[in-house]
């Protein structure tokens, strides 16, 4: 077992299982679920910005709206649809025809079309349909669609909250239907890791040759590792939104998603990850939901270093205090200079800004930054090249 990561760009627990998940693949549902965010309304312009760095990240589907919800909804799919994007695109549909027409009108490459089937959602959503009702209509959409050639996901929505048993018959019916992916909503959030997997295997033992997929919500804050633990379970499609937005409390978030696969996991999605940064920037920026500073992978502060025994450690080897390299999704790390700082942290900022010093010189500048930190000024570059002139200016009087 490899404890010291020589040549690694990445450095996770020996311990992890590596998941042999061959041809896993994502489908991002930014542009649907995310947009269902309250307060969230993308442009046509937004949209088709998001789908187009989507694309250039290597997504399989994307997912791009729901175009029964209004003309212009209709029109921004089918523009993202004509853009000529490698991605597959995907439109959201109730199990009803005229949904399925729009989509079709739209030029999509296939359809998520979903019913809720869980008790809850038959007694108070539809005034005690049965479960025969729900999987009538969701064998009749599956039908249409694909007599129009459509690649279509059945979607079970609240299934984490459908008994088994019917959750197979739904799913079974849609697969005998031509459904070429079945999804296992996770609507209120409400799955953990255990009954995801659970859920996913009775599935996948009980279905001929549909994929599964799995959607998740993050109410307790488990979107992205239940979504793990379906793919562990068997699912081979994973749902998911830039930063995690979505309704509620989210989605699973794709840039989380991506990397815990990557780095923890050792799965190779053939992603360009350089792009994460960007994409998340931009839907950061685009849905005015900021991103907290320590939001895991790309946070303001999640490749920053302040305290000196970090600093120290990190200059020496990076992933002493980092689980990959920031370099591999095309960002650098930061060092902090505060109170915690010592002589090798402020001798690399000097290093990294050109400037010359000797022992005294570092001794002085050390001691003026943790002053300064104390004072409550934050040592941005700015304020740090102003201590060093201060310190300079001293020095040359006294020649
Ligand atoms: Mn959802």
């Amino acid at each position: 077992m490899d404890f010291l990561f020589e040549n690694s760009w990445k450095a996770a627990c020996p311990y992890n299982p590596k998941l042999d998940l061959k041809d896993i693949y994502i489908y991002d549902t930014t542009l649907r679920d995310g947009e269902q965010t309250p307060g969230v309304c993308f442009t046509k312009e937004q949209k088709l910005n998001i789908a187009r760095k989507l694309d250039e990240l290597g997504i399989k589907q994307i997912e791009a709206g729901f175009p029964i919800v209004s003309e212009r909804e209709a029109e921004i799919v089918k523009a993202i649809a004509n853009e000529g994007l490698n991605a597959d695109i995907l439109a959201l549909c109730r199990t009803l025809k005229k949904d399925i027409d729009k989509a079709i009108d739209c030029d999509v490459d296939g359809i998520i079309t979903f019913i809720a089937t869980s008790p809850l959602h038959l007694k108070y959503k539809f005034n005690g349909k049965s479960l025969d009702d729900i999987l009538k209509m969701g064998v009749e959409a599956v039908e249409y669609a694909k007599e129009h050639g459509l690649f279509v996901a059945f979607s079970a929505e609240d299934a984490t909250r459908t008994p088994i048993e019917d959750l197979i018959k739904v799913h079974r019916a849609a697969e005998e239907s031509g459904a070429d992916r079945v999804h296992i909503a996770d609507t209120a959030g409400c799955a953990t890791p255990q009954s995801m997997e659970f859920i996913c295997k009775k599935l996948k033992e009980n279905l001929k040759k549909a994929h599964i997929g799995v959607h998740c919500h993050n109410d307790f804050g488990f979107a992205v590792i239940n979504s793990i633990y379906g793919l562990i379970g068997g699912a081979k499609a994973v749902s998911t939104t830039v930063n995690g937005i979505g309704e509620r409390a989210g989605n699973a978030a794709l840039e989380e998603i991506v990397m815990a696969l990557t780095v923890l996991y050792d799965v190779d999605l053939g992603l360009n990850l350089e792009v994460l940064p960007e994409l998340c920037k931009m839907v950061e920026e685009y849905s005015g939901i900021k991103l907290p500073k320590n939001k895991p992978i790309v946070g303001e502060l999640v490749f920053s270093h302040e305290s000196g025994i970090h600093v120290d450690a990190v200059i020496e080897n990076p992933l002493t205090y980092e689980p990959f390299l920031p370099e591999k999704i095309g960002i650098k790390r930061n060092i902090v200079l505060g109170k915690h700082s010592g002589c090798r942290a402020v001798a690399y900022k000097l290093k990294l800004m050109g400037i010359e010093y000797d022992k005294d010189m570092l001794c002085e500048i050390v001691k003026k930054v943790k002053e300064k930190r104390e004072e409550g000024i934050f040592i941005s570059d700015e304020v740090f090249k102003e201590i060093v002139d201060e310190v300079l200016k001293k020095r040359n009087k006294n020649k």
